[in-house]
C-alpha cells in the first residue's frame, strides 16, 4: 500500500518535470471544430493529455479495488473465524482429554459459534463437555445429532449407548449399541457393549457371536487378554449348555442336535480352558447319565488334572464305583502323575480321602509330596489331623503355627474387584462384570484379613471355607 502510493508521487513528481520539459519547447496546435476554435501550445497539449491518460488508469484501478473491498474484507474475516473456531475445537479436545468440564464447555460453545463449517467436529466435542460436566440430556442431544451424518454415526450411537448405560436404561444401551455394531460389524468396542449388554440379561445366543467379534479384534501379543476372552468364550458355553443340557424347566425343548452342539462347544472351550470345573462337571455328568461312562471319567480324570477340586473327585468317586480303598489307590495313581502348582491341591484331596478311610499311612505319604512352602491351609490342617490321631499335641500345636502363615485354599475370586465368594456366578456380586470370577489362591486380599481368617477358621477346627464379602 505504501509502495503504491510512493510510486504514485513519484510518478506525479516526474510528469510535472516532463510537463514543465514540454513548456520550454516551441510549436503550437490549432483546434478548429464547428464554431470552436481553440489555440495552445502544442508543449501544453502533449502534458493534458498524458496527464488525462494517466488519470483515467488511475481512476480505473480504483474503480476496480473500490469494487473488491468488500469481497477482500469478508474472506479475511471468515478466515479469523476459522482460525480461532479450530484453536477452540483443540483446546476444547484438550480440556476435555485432561477432564476439565467448564474449560471444555467454554471451547465447545466458542466452537460452536466460530465454526459453521464443521457441525460433527463441534457437536462432539459439544457432546464430550456435555457428558463431562454431567449434563447427560444435551450430551445425549448431541450425540443424536452425529448419528444423522454417516460420518458420524457410529460414534453418536457408541455415545448414546455409554449415555444410556450409565443412566441404567439397559434397554436403550443395547439398541444404541447394536445399531454401532451394525454400522461397524468388526468393531471391538460397539461388539464388547453388546456383549456386555446381552451377557447382563442372560442372552448367552446373542453374547456368543459379539464375543467372537471381540476375540478376532483382540491383540494377539497381550496373553492376560487371550485368557480373560477364552474364559468369557467357556462361560458363555457353559452358561448356554446348562440351559439346553439341563432343560430349563419345559420352557423350551431342546432336540438331539441342540444338546450335540451346545457339548461339542462346551468341550472345544473346556480344551482351551480347561480350568474351568463347573463346566468339567456338567459335560462329564451329562454323559455319565447318557450311560456313556467311559467318556464321563476321561473328562472328569483331564479336569481334574488341570484343577484338582472335591467335586470332581467325587463324581469320580461315583463313576469308578469302588471300595474307599481302591479309590484312594485310583486317586494317589492320578496324583502321582501330576506336576507343579496344581500336584499340591491334588495331593490334599487325595490325602483327605485317604484319612476320610482310615488309611493313615497313606495320607501322611500324600501329604509329604508337598513341600512346606507349598502346604496350604487345608494340607496344614489335615497334618494337625494326623498328629492328633497319633496323640501328638506338639505336632497339632505346629501345623497350626504353620496353617497361620500358609497359602489360602483355592476359591471364586474376582480378578477384578478380588472380591471372594463362595459359589461360581456368571456375573460378579460386587462389581458385576462378567466372567471374572477364576478357581484360584486368594490374590491382593490384605494381610489382616487373611490372619483373621485363618485363626477363625483353624480355632474352630472347621473346614476351611472362604469368606464372601458379599454375604452371599
Ligand atoms: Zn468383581
Amino acid at each position: 500500500m505504501l509502495f503504491r502510493l510512493f510510486s504514485l508521487v513519484l510518478f506525479l513528481i516526474l510528469a510535472a518535470v516532463a510537463a514543465s520539459w514540454l513548456a520550454r519547447q516551441p510549436g503550437e496546435l490549432r483546434l478548429e471544430w464547428l464554431d470552436w476554435r481553440v489555440e495552445i501550445r502544442t508543449s501544453l497539449a502533449v502534458a493534458i493529455l498524458v496527464t488525462l491518460a494517466a488519470f483515467l488508469v488511475f481512476a480505473d484501478r480504483l474503480w476496480r479495488r473500490l469494487l473488491s473491498l468488500p469481497g477482500w474484507f469478508g474472506s479475511s474475516l471468515r478466515h479469523r473465524r476459522d482460525a480461532a473456531g479450530h484453536r477452540a475445537l483443540t483446546l476444547g479436545l484438550m480440556a476435555v482429554s485432561a477432564g476439565e468440564p467448564g474449560e471444555a464447555k467454554r471451547q465447545a460453545t466458542r466452537a460452536q459459534r466460530l465454526l459453521k463449517s464443521a457441525p460433527q467436529l463441534t457437536d462432539l466435542l459439544s457432546a464430550q463437555a456435555a457428558h463431562l460436566a454431567g449434563d447427560k440430556r444435551a450430551a445425549g442431544r448431541y450425540f443424536r445429532s452425529l448419528t444423522s451424518s454417516d460420518d458420524t454415526a457410529f460414534l453418536g450411537y457408541i455415545g448414546l449407548a455409554r449415555l444410556a448405560h450409565e443412566d441404567n436404561r439397559p434397554d436403550d444401551a443395547l439398541a444404541a449399541a447394536r445399531q454401532a455394531l451394525d454400522l461397524k460389524p468388526k468393531s471391538a468396542l460397539a461388539a464388547a457393549q453388546v456383549l456386555s449388554l446381552e451377557a447382563a440379561r442372560g442372552n448367552w445366543a446373542a453374547a456368543a457371536p459379539a464375543l467372537d467379534v471381540v476375540i478376532a479384534a483382540r491383540d494377539p501379543a497381550n496373553s492376560t487378554d487371550l485368557a480373560r476372552l477364552q474364559r468369557q468364550k467357556t462361560v458363555i458355553a457353559y452358561l448356554q449348555g446348562k440351559v439346553i443340557i439341563e432343560g430349563d424347566g419345559g420352557k423350551a425343548s431342546f432336540g438331539k442336535a441342540d444338546v450335540k452342539r451346545a457339548l461339542r462347544q462346551l468341550e472345544t472351550a473346556l480344551a482351551a480352558d480347561p480350568g474351568f470345573w463347573p463346566g468339567v462337571l456338567l459335560v462329564a455328568g451329562y454323559y455319565r447319565d447318557a450311560g456313556n461312562k467311559r467318556k464321563a471319567g476321561k473328562l472328569l480324570e483331564a479336569g481334574f488334572r488341570a484343577m484338582p477340586q472335591t467335586a470332581l473327585a467325587d463324581m469320580m468317586r461315583d463313576l469308578w464305583d469302588v471300595n474307599d480303598g481302591a479309590y484312594v489307590a485310583k486317586l494317589m495313581k492320578l496324583v502321582s502323575g501330576m506336576q507343579g502348582d496344581t500336584a499340591g491341591d491334588a495331593a490334599s484331596i487325595a490325602a483327605a480321602a485317604a484319612l476320610a478311610a482310615g488309611i493313615d499311612g497313606e495320607a501322611k505319604a500324600l501329604l509329604a509330596r508337598i513341600d512346606d512352602a507349598e502346604k496350604d491351609v487345608t494340607a496344614w490342617q489335615l497334618l494337625a489331623r494326623l498328629a492328633e490321631m497319633n496323640e501328638d499335641a506338639a505336632g497339632v500345636a505346629a501345623a497350626l503355627r504353620s496353617a497361620g502363615d500358609a497359602p489360602r485354599p483355592r476359591s471364586w475370586q474376582c480378578q477384578s474387584c478380588h472380591v471372594m465368594s463362595n459359589e461360581w456366578h456368571s456375573h460378579c456380586r460386587n462389581c458385576d462384570l462378567f466372567a471374572t470370577l477364576d478357581w484360584r489362591r486368594p490374590e491382593h486380599v490384605t494381610p489382616l484379613a487373611i490372619e483373621a481368617d485363618v485363626n477363625r477358621e483353624t480355632g474352630a477346627g472347621a473346614t476351611p471355607a472362604t469368606t464372601d464379602a458379599t454375604g452371599n
